[in-house]
């Protein structure tokens, strides 16, 4: 029996095999969870999508084409979420986006307006507008879990106006857990280690970034996208059910490190 058995949920961000939601997916598809995949909109996009899941084993996945920055993008997936499903029993938000031209250490003084909004707007409002509509289909308690970064709390050089937008998440994470509680729906974070994915290499200076937490972690290594999926099943499972507004760091002890 597997502990998501009978659970059904959303897995947002999959872009392609080394995206840290497939990873998440492969975890949750193992203890038997049903999932839904909402993906950017796009035939290209659909198709990194669709052999990133073959890559998983997922022969006929159901996508849900939604760009989360468009109100009518995320009603539509609920929509279809509604038509399949009486109730849904976990989320994961697994995406952000922010001006690459921006991720270069530096050059946060310069974010101009727009791209600091979008940013903000992809990367942390959205868990709030997949949340509100979330908390319609789960009567029965849910789960829902976003992807952070330590750059929320730390200037990391080149992480910029994406840990501006990781702090917003976080801070979502724990007004939405505060008011959703009450409905048993718990709301945590994962904090991960770096792990080379598109949006990773987006940023400027991440190589170094990996030599030093390999270098000075606890554990003197970089983290595992698959730790991260284990650590998913924990959080969407009844094995965290008294667990809810919290951050956990999967990313080899480096954040305890003063050094
Ligand atoms: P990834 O594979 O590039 O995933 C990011 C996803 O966000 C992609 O699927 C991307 O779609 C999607 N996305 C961007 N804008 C969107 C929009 N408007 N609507 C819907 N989807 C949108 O990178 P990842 O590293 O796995 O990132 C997943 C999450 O983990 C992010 O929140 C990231 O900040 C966080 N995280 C990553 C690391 C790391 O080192 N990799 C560490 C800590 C936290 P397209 O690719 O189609 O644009």
């Amino acid at each position: 029996m597997g502990l998501l058995e009978g659970c059904k949920g959303l897995v947002f961000g999959i872009a392609n095999d080394r995206s840290i939601a497939c990873h998440i997916a492969q975890a949750v598809l193992q203890e038997k969870a049903v999932c839904g995949f909402p993906h950017l909109p796009g035939e290209k996009n659909e198709r990194r999508v669709r052999k990133a899941l073959e890559g998983i084993g997922v022969t006929d996945p159901w996508l849900l084409p939604c760009d989360v920055s468009k109100d009518e993008d995320l009603d539509a997936v609920f929509a279809s979420v509604r038509e399949r499903f009486d109730a849904i029993d976990f989320v994961v938000h697994s995406l952000a986006f922010a001006d690459r031209a921006y991720l270069k250490p530096g050059r946060f003084a310069e974010t101009p307006r727009e791209v600091f909004a979008q940013a903000l707007d992809i990367s942390a409002y959205s868990l709030v507008a997949i949340a509100q509509r979330a908390k319609a289909m789960m009567p029965r308690n849910g789960s829902i879990l976003a992807m952070t970064y330590f750059g929320a709390e730390k200037a990391v050089p080149g992480y910029n106006v994406m840990g501006v937008a990781k702090a917003a998440l976080e801070a979502c994470t724990r007004y939405l857990a505060l008011e959703l509680g009450e409905s048993g729906i718990r709301v945590n974070t994962i904090s991960a280690g770096p792990i080379k994915t598109l949006s990773a290499m987006a940023v400027g200076g991440i190589d170094e970034i990996f030599e030093w937490v390999a270098k000075k972690a606890p554990l003197r290594r970089n983290i595992h996208a698959g730790e991260v999926g284990k650590t998913a099943v924990y959080l969407l499972s009844d094995l965290s059910g008294g667990v809810t507004g919290q951050n956990v760091f999967v990313d080899a002890g480096y954040n305890i490190v003063g050094l």
